[in-house]
């Protein structure tokens, strides 16, 4: 029997950690050991093992997945006066990166089944101006790319993958990264792999801008000294490079089990009126960074779990453009209703490859219980008995 109060909690990085302790402990003692702090030869081997990993020629290891989609959007040439299309249901640095290189952020609205970019709408925010388009792998599912290619090549620009959710995705068989002229990783630790700190990686097949990018994340430097363009402080540390070594060669076993994780949610959920479970693309193997489900209640539903112990998240509460920052854009509510309805219904339950199966059985139960007791209140409420109670009440 497992103690019914034990809690669950949304992410539980502990567990990854104990099976490794002794591998990460020896990687990080070899960093110390060559004082290979800040690049070096421990970031170049962690970029070789992962641009192998995506299928692409380079990957340049970068302080975060903000530096790197910041980077790349630099590299292919954004800059002030420029606008970059996106979506609005992202973590906001996709817009914030956009921001920072002086261009302007427009957003078009996302698929009502996969919550990605949706290729129909793409089309109308092209203006002149348009530079670059940024799809958001979401939760781990490759937005349809091959769409989104063919609309962006016929208008000349550039397609630069956020995939921070997506390690490992593939798309019609070819994995995140290698998709668009550049993918845009995060290894913050709670990604699919996830440093001992802040770290992120750009990917690219194309040898020149693999090249800008390099120069970019180290202040422009071509070699000590030359400064051919002005950059910015936007290296790799060794200690999250070796770590990063080490759990790569843990992540497709680590994908596995959220897949069938998700999956037993899946299977459970769907006996469950009014609750949506992710759809999974047909030509993309989704990775399930985040198990997001949809429902009317969401709020209600994420006190029950609360309630119980079961540790939720909300991912993401308030749409990019209704952001205070973002005030000044110019958008306002309505402007995308697929994105707005997500945010109100969206609840991420735990997932993550050593969840206990029993335990995600429990947060099923603990939905299945919560959706009854809804239908049994709306019952109360309608029923004739209540309604002779009310009008004897004179109400
Ligand atoms: C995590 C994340 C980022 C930012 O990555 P950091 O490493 O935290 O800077 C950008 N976009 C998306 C979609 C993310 O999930």
């Amino acid at each position: 029997m497992i103690d019914m109060q034990e809690p669950i909690p949304y992410l539980d990085l502990n567990a990854q950690h104990r099976s490794l302790r002794r591998e990460l402990i020896r990687a990080i003692d070899a960093v110390f050991a060559s004082s290979a702090f800040a690049g070096g030869t421990f970031v170049e081997r962690f970029e070789k093992a992962f641009a192998d990993y995506c299928g692409c020629r380079h990957a340049i290891g970068v302080g975060s997945g903000t530096d790197a989609l910041w980077l790349a959007l630099q590299a292919v040439g954004v800059g002030p006066g420029d606008e970059v299309i996106t979506v609005p249901n992202s973590f906001f640095a996709t817009a914030e990166a956009i921001t920072v290189c002086g261009a302007r952020p427009v957003f078009v609205d996302v698929d009502e089944a996969t919550l990605t970019l949706d290729p129909k709408k793409l089309e109308a925010a092209i203006t002149p101006r348009t530079k670059a388009v940024v799809p958001v792998h979401l939760f781990g599912q490759i937005a349809d790319m091959n769409p989104i290619n063919r609309i962006a090549d016929r208008h000349g620009l550039s397609v630069i993958e956020d995939a921070a959710q997506g390690h490992g995705a593939s798309y019609h068989g070819r994995r995140a990264g290698g998709l668009g002229r550049a993918g845009c990783f995060s290894f913050y630790p709670g990604k699919n792999l996830g440093a001992a700190g802040e770290a992120g990686a750009v990917t690219t097949n194309d040898d020149d801008l693999a090249a800008r990018v390099r120069m970019l994340r180290d202040h422009g430097q071509a070699r000590k000294h030359d400064h051919q363009l002005v950059g910015w402080n936007g290296r790799m540390d060794g200690v999250q490079a070796a770590v990063l070594e080490v759990k790569l060669r843990h992540l497709d076993t680590w994908t596995q089990r959220r897949r069938e994780r998700a999956y037993a949610y899946q299977e459970l959920i769907s006996r469950v009126p009014g609750l949506r479970a992710p759809t999974e693309a047909h030509s993309a193997r989704h990775v399930y960074h985040i198990y997001g489900v949809r429902c009317d209640g969401r709020d209600d539903l994420l006190r029950h779990l609360s309630k119980h112990n079961v540790g939720c998240a909300i991912h993401y509460p308030r749409p990019i453009h209704l952001q205070p920052a973002y005030h000044d854009l110019g958008y306002g509510e309505g402007c995308f209703p697929v994105s707005e309805q997500a945010a109100n219904q969206l609840l991420s339950l735990p997932l993550y490859p050593e969840l206990g199966m029993e335990k995600l059985q429990r947060v099923a139960t603990l939905i299945a219980d919560w959706h009854d007791g809804q239908a049994m209140a709306r019952q109360r409420e309608t029923s004739p008995n209540r309604l002779a109670t009310d009008a004897a009440l004179g109400g």
